[in-house]
């Protein structure tokens, strides 16, 4: 028992889900999108979301209550309207506002309108979660326009709470931001920098004038190398904001990473009241909180609680990180890493999880109620945590066979002979990328017999049905290596989560990824194992129905890991490797049914791409290690293909070759096939399929377009190497455009062909 008078240590988080225990905000949301319910009822239901939040908040014992955490969509959305930097083609009232004003015009800028395509969409950080992408440019004045921050603020205050409001950093929002198309070629956003203050200082000063005592500012993007290098502009931001006469007091909350010694010290010397850390995601935190001599007088949020993982905190272990955290700092207060938007609302809404697992699993809810306890135990001064339940269940789930087998891998089972088959003898060999259009017939079969309305039979028949179909269809449209479409499955990691030993899945873990779409990530708590096929009925029964190869269709165990919560208790790296060994079986059960070409999705391969260079190479190296370990145990004229979401190749070109897969199919359209033009440059050997169009976009393209696009390619790489195809699945699109595309898209093939 610790004697000396313990300092008193205050509980916060730095952010809640937004979409309500229920998914309240999506329903409310896609119904007014309909049309079916008015503006005013919307907003009813998401003030009543707030108000629930701030009340659980305060039921879990969390001091510190934050606001403006809410969002009809998203925070970067948010902070640009905040300021005023709305794109010009939004700026027409008949176009974009429509008969609901503020709120029309907030959707057209994420969701478009006619004539005004919306703002581009991308990941946020490294996490599930997409942000909408500002554009800015030199003729942009950065004002207070908004008054939501202020607005929900004193919303909060009404109801007895005086909360926290949280805002996105002006670094981090600029750093986020991209130059519009007409803004100068080599102009940065950051040139907004002094103007951009201005408007934030008359935003604090509008809390302030609110009652609001402490605003957060926060700054993820000091975990990234393009946030370390700006220390000049970050400095800049704090003591124009840290200097203003009278504001709130400053919160600069960083996380997602640790910030480097040089942006901690930037931090500590400027004049902000607060640094908030996340000390869990790296183990650099202390050392940068050592390297500075500690904060001083700033006080430090630690951010101790894993803010985007499902995994109970190690409480003994966290109060001793706190406890040493004490040393660093003279004031600190207990916080989760992160946000809590990443993970879902509660555990008690789970009915079926085994209890080993349960056992070992915290919500958000549940992780606010451990920074309460964390709080009250080091105010408390019981610094050795014991009264505080069990530590999490960790490594409980084991497979000896799993480790026993992965053991005995030696080299050769991640490399393939260099010789190999002609993966295809054709030039310009026309697929697609997997999926086929998901019919509401095909969506409310599935729904039914997961209700357990359809049996087992009837539902088997229902995709055979959809599998003749898509098989019928794509021979009529020509094409060469052939697909089953996928209708079997709701997701490509669900799916096979559900079918391996070692993953969870929930029932209402709900998590946002942008806008109103939420994702369910599956939970990989344990060894992972293939109990038995997964896909090979679906894509023999489809090679039965045709002459044509049929491409069989895997999720890759990255992927397979980026759209799920995984265990921490053993490295990222071992748990890739269980699951690749999984689809290792998987594919050799696939080529002994006969099937010649098999693709493994690495759809997610950049977006787990460490945030800082200097981990990249290790990543890579797992990353790649477990692709090859999935697909290198086929024969050598079995044709391997891959396939990923985007083609920033620059940044992973040397990982994609270190693949080794035959065929890379990629996203292409949207960048005007640059991609072809530098791999033609580095000499790329292997198959490209760069995406000719884009699916995204309900938009048909003509055959022309596409046979420019392929006459393009040609003229830069082989034409025996170069593989035809959409740029992603095509299951969120109808049947009658894509049908319609793919024709386009076969008979473009056709002409370039026959001019070879
Ligand atoms: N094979 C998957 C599909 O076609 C790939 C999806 C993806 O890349 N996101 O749906
Ligand atoms: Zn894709």
């Amino acid at each position: 028992m610790n004697t000396t008078p313990a300092p008193t240590v205050r509980s916060t988080v730095h952010g809640y889900p937004r979409i309500g225990p229920d998914r309240e905000l999506k329903r409310a949301e896609e119904s007014y999108w309909r049309g079916a319910t008015t503006a005013a009822e919307l907003e009813r239901v998401a003030a009543d979301l707030r108000l629930d939040t701030y009340a659980r908040l305060r039921a879990a014992g969390i001091d510190d209550i934050p606001s403006n955490t809410f969002s009809y969509y998203d925070q970067v959305l948010d902070t640009a309207v905040l300021f005023g930097l709305v794109p010009a083609r939004f700026e027409d009232p008949t176009a974009a506002s429509g008969a609901d004003g503020r709120l029309g015009r907030y959707f057209a800028l994420a969701r478009g309108v006619q004539g005004a395509p919306p703002l581009e969409m991308t990941k946020w950080f490294d996490t599930n979660y997409h942000y909408l992408v500002p554009e800015l440019s030199p003729d942009v004045r950065p004002r207070a326009a908004g008054d939501k921050p202020v607005a929900e603020f004193r919303e909060a205050l009404e109801a007895g709470y005086r909360t926290r409001p949280v805002l996105v950093g002006p670094l981090t929002f600029l750093l986020l931001s991209k130059a519009a198309d007409d803004a100068p070629r080599g102009w940065s956003p950051l040139a907004l920098l002094d103007d951009l203050l201005d408007a934030y200082a008359s935003v604090l000063a509008d809390l302030r004038a609110a009652g609001a005592e402490e605003v957060q500012l926060d700054e993820p993007v000091l975990a990234t190398d393009e946030g370390r290098a700006a220390l000049a502009h970050l400095e800049r931001s704090y003591t124009v904001l840290g200097g203003l006469a009278d504001r709130p007091r400053l919160l600069v909350s960083t996380y997602f990473g640790s910030i480097g010694a040089d942006a901690l010290r930037v931090l500590k010397e400027s004049p902000v009241e607060a640094v908030g850390l996340d000390l869990v995601t790296d183990d650099e935190g202390v050392a940068d909180l050592t390297a500075v001599s500690g904060l001083g007088s700033t006080r430090l949020v630690a951010g101790v609680v894993e803010g985007r993982n499902v995994w109970r905190t190690d409480v003994p272990a966290a109060v001793a990180t706190l406890g040493t955290l004490l040393g660093l700092a003279d004031e600190i207060a207990v916080s989760t890493s992160c946000s809590l938007l990443h993970v879902p609302i509660d555990l008690d809404a789970e009915t079926s999880l085994a209890p080993e697992l349960r056992a070992a699993l915290a919500f958000a809810e549940q992780k606010t109620r451990e920074v309460a306890l964390l709080g009250r135990v080091l105010s408390a001064g019981t610094a050795d945590g014991r009264d505080t339940g069990p530590a999490p269940a960790g490594a409980a789930f084991v497979d000896s066979r799993v480790r026993a087998r992965l053991e005995a891998l030696g080299p050769d089972a991640y490399e393939r002979p260099q010789e190999r088959g002609a993966p295809s003898g054709l030039a310009l060999t026309t697929t697609t990328i997997g999926s086929f259009p998901q019919t509401a017939e095909l969506r409310r079969a599935r729904a039914a017999h997961r209700r357990g309305e359809l049996g087992e039979q009837e539902y088997k028949e229902v995709l055979r049905a959809e599998i003749d179909r898509v098989i019928a269809l794509q021979e009529d449209i020509g094409l060469d290596v052939l697909v089953h479409g996928e209708p079997e499955r709701n997701d490509m990691v669900q799916y096979f989560a559900e079918l391996l030993r070692g993953y969870a899945t929930t029932e209402n873990g709900w998590v946002q990824s942008y806008g109103s779409r939420c994702v369910r990530p599956p939970i990989l708590f344990g060894d992972v194992s293939r109990p038995e096929p997964m896909t090979v009925e679906w894509i023999t029964y489809a090679q039965s129905r045709t002459q044509k190869p049929v491409k069989g269709m895997l999720t890759g165990p990255v992927t397979m890991l980026a759209w799920s919560f995984v265990r921490t208790d053993q490295p990222l790296g071992e748990t890739a490797r269980q699951v690749a060994l999984a689809l290792r079986d998987e594919v050799a059960d696939l080529e002994r049914a006969g099937i010649r070409h098999i693709q493994v999705d690495e759809a997610a391969l950049r977006e787990l791409l460490p945030l800082r260079e200097e981990k990249r190479a290790e990543y890579l190296d797992w990353a790649v290690g477990s692709f090859r370990l999935a697909t290198s145990g086929v024969s050598p004229t079995t044709t391997v293909h891959t396939h990923m979401c985007y083609s920033e190749f620059g940044l992973i070109v040397d990982g994609i070759e270190a693949l080794d897969a035959d065929v890379t199919s990629v996203e292409a359209a949207r960048s005007r096939m640059e991609l072809v033009e530098d791999l033609g440059r580095r000499g790329y050997r292997r198959g490209i399929g760069p995406g000719v169009y884009d699916i995204h976009s309900p938009r048909v393209p003509s055959v022309e377009e596409v046979e420019a696009s392929l006459r393009l390619a040609v003229s830069h790489i082989d034409a025996g190497g170069l593989w035809v195809n959409p740029d992603c699945g095509l299951k969120t699109r109808g049947y009658e455009e894509a049908e319609q595309a793919l024709r386009n898209m076969v008979e473009a093939a056709r002409r370039v062909r026959a001019d070879l």
